[in-house]
């Protein structure tokens, strides 16, 4: 096999919508990658609507479907792990445990294992975790190689109110201090620049003294969107795959504007319901491979 396409794949389900394990399959599988989802929840919605119903699962459940992993020796077989929704402290734990276990194992066989984690903690600053969860992140985070906060998970994280670039670059380097190598922070709106957001992307080679950003915009869209975040880590992953990180950010961006557009084509425009404003992930799919926008990443 000369090039291994496969990915743990830890976030939520949901039968309704496209957030979490729902809006990133779909990209990674068109992508060509095999994608072994863990449901860290399975709901009948994302929680922006105004009733959820469904399971959650605890850490017995979480070490349980990780020792069938074990026994059938799939763990080794993974070159990516990626986590999104999680929202539960022990487990945010275990997969630290998870993570070391598997590097280990591919080590043994001279094999890379890349770690991309989204802190799915809250947005806009509303936090939808337990603090404890935030703890328990502040180590997970240590031993990602890839981390793709919002700028209120940045902030929550490092905390330094993310605001404008030079707070960006502050956390940022909370980051790289703590470990990680390549940081993302997906988007933030500036006082002087209203109608765009802008990105920041930070990299620390390993052993590396200073690091290298690279910063874009991408233009706003009013109104919220739900699963962004979680479709930008996918497509980052996927394009990463091929292209070095600083260019996959830029492909990735260009997807994310693609599906937002052909959302709001279809009548999810900011202002109408939650459900028109599901990703059309499904219908998006030259977006998705191939995307129409591509944003410009400059470095600093
Ligand atoms: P999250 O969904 O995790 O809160 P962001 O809000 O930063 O993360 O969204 C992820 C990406 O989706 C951004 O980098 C941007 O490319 C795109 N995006 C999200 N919301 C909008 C919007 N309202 N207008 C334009 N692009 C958006
Ligand atoms: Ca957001
Ligand atoms: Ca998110």
């Amino acid at each position: 096999m000369s090039e291994e396409k496969t990915i743990l794949s830890i976030q939520s389900h949901v039968t309704h919508g496209y957030v979490g394990n729902k809006a990133a399959s779909f990209p990674l599988q068109l992508h060509g990658f095999d994608v072994d989802g863990v449901n860290t929840v399975s709901l009948s919605n994302h929680s922006g609507y105004p009733i959820i119903r469904g399971h959650r699962m605890d850490l017995q459940e979480y070490e349980t479907l990780m020792e069938g992993m074990r026994a059938n020796n799939f763990l080794p077989s993974y070159r990516y792990i990626i986590t999104g929704y999680i929202n539960n402290a022990d487990i945010v734990r275990s997969i630290r445990d998870t993570v070391k276990e598997i590097r280990t194992l591919r080590e043994k066989e001279g094999k890379k294992l890349t770690f991309f984690c989204d802190p799915v903690m809250g947005d806009d600053g509303v936090m939808y975790c337990k603090q404890e969860v935030l703890e328990a992140y502040r180590e997970l985070i240590q031993c990602a190689d890839v981390a793709t906060p919002n700028y209120y998970e940045a902030s929550l994280l490092s905390g330094v109110n993310v605001t404008d670039m030079t707070t960006a670059l502050q956390a940022a380097d909370w980051f790289h201090a703590q470990g990680t190598q390549n940081v993302i922070i997906k988007s933030f709106r500036m006082k002087e620049d209203p109608q765009n957001l802008h990105f920041l992307f930070s990299t620390m080679a390993a052993g590396g003294k200073t690091p290298q950003r690279f910063t874009g915009v991408v233009p706003y869209h009013e109104g919220r969107y739900t699963g962004t975040g979680d479709l930008f880590a996918a497509s980052l992953l996927a394009f990463s795959h091929q292209h070095p990180m600083e260019v996959a950010v830029g492909i990735a961006m260009g997807v994310l504007q693609d599906v937002i557009l052909a959302t709001r084509n279809e009548g999810g425009d900011g202002t109408s319901s939650l459900m028109n404003r599901e990703l059309r992930v499904t219908k998006s799919v030259q977006s998705l491979l191939n995307p129409a926008t591509v944003a410009e990443v400059k470095p600093m």
